[in-house]
């Protein structure tokens, strides 16, 4: 082997993960890169917990221009990598590793994916926003919109140690106004929200799954948007467009978290509608 990479080889990002590879993702970001002559390849890598060390040293090993990590790794990773982007630090994980002048740095795209979506319909900042679930998206979420000046924040979890969790990190890292509600019976949402965000597992894979909330507290002032992208019609849009709210899908905040991942690894900023018909394609949607 060389020791420098020539011309003729390309650029080389991937995904580090335990679950089966074949993702969505990876149609996405290689779409990308074929449509805009970027001589990158973006890969899938099934990596066991137990091998993520020996996995960073070898995508530095092979000048990897980065990667991005799901379950298990978002937090784990950390360890691995040499910074830390402002909100991976401030949530304490990451899903887009960066090589920047021959260090690896971890951000976090989720949340600004999000924020790049919604922002499409309203801008957060001084809006009272309502965040249902507190696991790795909400987080991410709940972080960006606290960066992007939200009013405040309303954190609905079941499990109350997850939920406090996070409220308590956006009061206490972000200065934020943000209370926790235990979701232990049905949801009234207040009066007063402008925007609620279904950011649970709820729904993934099933398009009927209904959840506790009081469909008559769902005003048409209230812009809904859900993370789950399959299918991207969750029973919570559907209920919402029937109330007359705006409604945001899962899709948007897949496509724009894969649209800042790319722009990070190669400079440039990759067309919306190319990844989006690469998603839809891989769902099965078009
Ligand atoms: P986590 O496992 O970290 O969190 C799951 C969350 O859902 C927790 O808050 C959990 O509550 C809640 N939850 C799950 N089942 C129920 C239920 N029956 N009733 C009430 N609450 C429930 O998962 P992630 O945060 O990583 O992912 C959440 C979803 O977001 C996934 O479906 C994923 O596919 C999607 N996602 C979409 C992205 C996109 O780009 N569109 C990007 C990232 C994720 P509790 O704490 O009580 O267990």
């Amino acid at each position: 082997m060389s020791e420098s990479t020539p011309d003729f080889l390309p650029s080389l990002v991937g995904s580090m993960s335990e679950g089966a590879a074949g993702n969505p993702t990876v149609e996405m970001i290689e779409a990308a890169f074929r449509h805009h002559g970027l001589h990158y390849r973006y890969i899938n890598m099934e990596v066991a917990s137990a091998d993520l060390a020996d996995a960073v040293k070898g995508a530095r090993a092979m000048g990897f221009k980065g990667f991005n990590c799901s379950l298990p790794h978002k937090v784990s990773v950390i360890q691995h990598l040499d910074g830390l982007g402002k909100s991976a630090e401030i949530m304490g994980a990451v899903n887009c590793v960066v090589q920047r002048d021959g260090k690896f740095i971890g951000e976090n795209t989720d949340g600004k994916g999000f924020l790049e979506s919604l922002k499409s319909l309203i801008d957060p900042a001084g809006k009272k926003i309502v965040i249902l679930g507190a696991g790795g998206a909400a987080r991410a979420i709940a972080v960006e919109l606290g960066l992007a000046g939200a009013g405040q924040i309303t954190v609905v979890n079941r499990s109350t140690e997850r939920g406090q969790a996070l409220s308590t990190l956006l009061v206490d890292k972000l200065q934020l106004d943000s209370n926790y509600v235990p979701w232990s019976g049905t949801f009234q949402i207040p009066a007063d929200t402008d925007v609620l965000v279904n950011g649970t597992s709820i729904g993934l894979y099933d398009g009927n799954a209904t959840m506790p909330i009081d469909l008559t507290t769902l005003k048409p002032s209230i812009v809904v948007a859900d993370v789950i992208f399959s299918p991207p019609e969750t029973w919570l849009l559907r209920e919402a467009k029937q109330a007359g709210c705006a409604t945001l899908d899962g899709l948007g905040m897949i496509v724009n978290q894969g649209i800042t991942s790319v722009d990070y690894w190669t400079g440039v900023r990759p067309e919306a509608s190319v990844m989006r018909t690469a998603v839809e394609n891989a769902l099965s949607l078009s």
